[in-house]
């Protein structure tokens, strides 16, 4: 068994190559690593040959495989990435006008089954490890060379799966996405979102160094929220929206609201009140997606000029955006990421 690097923390490489080693060898590795971008263990230069072989004989670097890429017309980028054990992931790289987005997985499926979701249809396969979450970031960095700081690059914890049921992994990647040392991110560049798993905002409130958090609301009542997302049984949107108050933001940070429009469904004039009230005092801005629709998915997609009128009475107080579809083509949208392989 060869043991991935990619995913340890400093101290976990310090315990790798061994105690007789100075602590700057650590660092060396870390940096190597993650600010680096290392694509081979061998290529580590900083590292003496001796300690290269070593590392070799019990570790692998262990970034994920490519088995697949899908481009769009759009620009959108959709992975297929094969993992240790054989099962395949998936991450997708928007590259927009000033800004790069990574859109990556946390989990291989999803055990949240909101019914406008394709990844909901693969339940949950397992959880991705630190190394894994990382490790998306790092193969898609490298090979479409984007830089961590040019101030371009944002990390979106949107793709497959709920991160926060995957929440110590979510947030070991993210320290090492963050620390100044490792990947060396701005904190303003990483976004989690959720489902609305309510003690667990509670618990990542209370990490130090943490991503941005978006809730995905996606209905404006109780019971339609039941059920377009049947997880509110367990934890209300009552409750949500009272730990969302709760949530200690830092003083430069707002929190997300994203809305996804069902045609006939949410996305009336009057839904649009009632999230307005239910965000009311709230530091947050709202993000609003049609509907990507996909096979097995029973709802529309509201026209534009819906979207349009449903934006106009939320925008009256609070901030609220209209992300358009990217990937669609290649099945690398919100909400369509069920490793598709046809066109
Ligand atoms: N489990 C997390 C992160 C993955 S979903 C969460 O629920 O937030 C990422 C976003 O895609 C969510 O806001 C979700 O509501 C949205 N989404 C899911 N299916 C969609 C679809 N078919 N069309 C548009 N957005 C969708």
């Amino acid at each position: 068994m060869s043991l991935p690097l990619v995913g340890m923390d400093l101290a976990d490489l310090g315990e790798a190559i061994g105690p007789d080693q100075p602590p700057y060898r650590a660092r060396q590795l870390y940096q190597a690593i993650y600010g680096g971008q290392a694509a081979e263990l061998v290529q580590i230069s900083a590292l003496p040959a001796k300690m290269r072989e070593e590392l070799t004989a019990r570790h692998c670097l262990g970034l994920p495989q490519t088995a697949h890429r899908y481009d769009s017309a759009d620009g959108t980028r959709r992975y297929l990435l094969r993992l240790d054990d054989g099962r395949t992931v998936e991450t997708v790289l928007m590259p927009e006008g000033e800004r790069d987005t990574i859109c990556i997985s946390s989990q291989v499926g999803c055990p949240v089954d909101c019914k406008f979701c394709m990844t909901a249809l693969l339940g949950l396969e397992r959880s991705l490890t630190a190394g894994e979450i990382v490790g998306q970031v790092l193969l898609v960095a490298r090979e479409n060379h984007l830089r961590q700081d040019g101030g371009r690059l944002n990390i979106v914890m949107m793709g497959q799966g709920e991160p926060l049921l995957n929440l110590p992994n979510v947030v070991k990647a993210t320290r090492i996405l963050l620390d100044p040392a490792g990947f060396g991110l701005s904190p303003r560049r990483i976004t989690v979102s959720t489902a609305g798993i309510v003690p667990k905002i509670e618990e990542l409130g209370r990490e130090p160094v943490r991503p941005k958090l978006a809730v995905s609301l996606n209905a404006s009542t109780e019971e339609s929220r039941r059920e377009l997302m049947p997880i509110t049984r367990k934890y209300h949107l009552r409750d949500l929206i009272a730990a969302c108050r709760a949530y200690p933001l830092r003083p430069w940070e707002k929190l997300t609201f994203e809305y996804v429009l069902l045609k006939g469904v949410n996305d009336s004039d009057a839904d649009a009140h009632r999230v307005v009230k239910l965000l009311a005092n709230l530091n947050a801005k709202v993000n609003l997606i049609a509907l990507n629709p996909g096979p097995e998915i029973p709802y529309r997609t509201p026209e534009p000029e819906r979207v349009e009128a449903f934006q106009r009475i939320v925008r009256r107080s609070l901030a609220c955006f209209v992300r358009k579809p990217r990937g669609l083509d290649i099945y690398a949208a919100c909400g369509q990421l069920k490793r598709y392989s046809e066109r």
